[in-house]
């Protein structure tokens, strides 16, 4: 088998990826380690940057985005009851985000892929890499039993956090910088209406709490909780009676209660893996990067690093030019650490951190009296949340 370029993983980077790709005629094969129906039963993000909106534009596959998606002017930061709203649309000239799930955009990338024929290799095992520091790479993975191999130009490593890509590179030619937090969220996944219209970000005496939505009728709700939390000990009753302890009162009183259709906890990590090119091996999304999920920004920095690797790909097939790709990882990088640094402060904002003393608790408190006070404060997270340009 030989393609141009050989995409590792079936998330939205590794869709995105192809798709842009085969829209300019450029031939791509997608190898994904679990099945098409495992993928999609994955319940992730859901709040997309404008940025990434367009690029789903570009892409051919925004139609139902447009028709389904919630458009959202603003959100609003709790913090000890006291509410304050970002007026993301009045503080950035015009910039919204759009609530759309990623279920839902890989469903979209999923179906648009196969309307043009091209391949995706679901349930590949043992997927490895080969040669990628020479002019001739290769993938190779076993299929139904058989060992199958893949030459390419190139291999796009979109392969997750866990993914082979990473792991397959050189140790010594690999940073890594990291931070785990004390605590992970408990998600809740709910067929009732949300409680607010838009996002609730809060920070009180028990911990973080989100409201959060994927439509006017399927709320995303979290709560910080401790490692050593095990979702088996939370009912939904429990859930629904501590998310409301932590929430201001009015939006409290707004919560409807209803079944979980999901419920998970997922650790915070802040993560960045340099440089992001290794000769023919790029990463791009979770296989390079993770931030905590505060500020909402996994998804739309794994879309902008589809960018510019898409951008980079396609100028060296049309144009004949190689200096997207010398100078990708330094472009993606670039925004990468700005949107690690709006996660982190965000999280340090509004999480109880157990080793905190009472001036810290002090300092998070007058960094929200001053966002709430000052419209210069309220513009810089504004700007942030939207995504920065590209
Ligand atoms: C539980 C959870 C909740 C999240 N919530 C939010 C949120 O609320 N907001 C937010 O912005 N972000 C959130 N994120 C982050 C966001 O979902 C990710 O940033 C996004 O999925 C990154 O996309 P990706 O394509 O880079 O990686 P992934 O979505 O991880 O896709 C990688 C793909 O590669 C495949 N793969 C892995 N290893 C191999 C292999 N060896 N061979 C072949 N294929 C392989 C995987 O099966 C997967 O399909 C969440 C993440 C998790 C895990």
């Amino acid at each position: 088998m030989r393609t141009q370029v050989a995409i590792i993983g079936a998330g939205p980077a590794g869709l995105l990826l192809g798709q842009l790709l085969s829209r300019q005629g450029i031939d791509n094969v997608i190898i994904e380690r679990k099945s098409g129906d495992y993928v999609l039963s994955r319940i992730r993000a859901g709040v997309l940057e404008q940025g990434m909106v367009q690029m789903l534009e570009e892409a051919g596959v925004a139609e139902r985005l447009h028709r389904e998606g919630l458009v959202h002017d603003g959100f609003s930061l709790a913090f000890d009851g006291r509410r304050h709203r970002i007026d993301l649309k009045g503080l950035t000239g015009g910039k919204t985000v759009t609530v759309y799930g990623q279920t839902e955009v890989t469903h979209d990338l999923m179906v648009a892929r196969e309307g043009i024929g091209a391949t995706t290799i679901y349930e590949a095992d043992d997927v490895v890499l080969h040669d990628f520091d020479g002019a001739s790479p290769r993938v190779s993975f076993v299929k139904d039993g058989v060992r199958t191999e893949l030459a390419c130009d190139f291999i796009a490593g979109c392969d997750g956090f866990h993914g082979v890509s990473r792991r397959s590179v050189p140790e010594g030619a690999i940073q890594e910088f990291e931070r785990v937090y004390p605590f992970g969220w408990l998600g809740v996944l709910a067929d009732v209406p949300p409680a607010a219209h838009e996002l609730v970000y809060a920070s009180a005496e028990r911990g973080f709490a989100l409201c959060s939505m994927r439509s006017a009728t399927r709320s995303r709700y979290y709560v910080q909780v401790s490692l050593d939390e095990e979702v088996e000990d939370w009912s939904d009753e429990r859930f629904f009676d501590e998310l409301r302890r932590r929430l201001p009162e009015d939006v409290a009183a707004a919560v409807t209660v209803g079944p979980s259709i999901e419920k998970s906890i997922a650790p915070l990590r802040s993560f960045v893996a340099e440089p992001m090119r290794f000769g023919r091996l790029f990463l791009a999304g979770d296989a390079a990067h993770i931030v905590p999920p505060t500020g909402a920004k996994g998804l739309n920095l794994a879309a902008s690093d589809i960018h510019y690797l898409s951008q980079s790909l396609i100028e060296h097939y049309r144009d004949r030019s190689d200096t997207g790709i010398a100078t990708y990882s330094q472009r993606a990088l670039a925004r990468i650490w700005k949107a690690e640094r709006f996660s982190w402060w965000m999280t340090g904002l509004l999480h109880k951190f157990p080793a905190n003393t009472p001036f810290e608790q002090r300092m998070q408190r007058a960094e929200f009296d001053h966002i709430a006070n000052s419209t210069v404060g309220s513009a810089g997270v504004a700007e942030n949340y939207v995504g920065l340009p590209y």
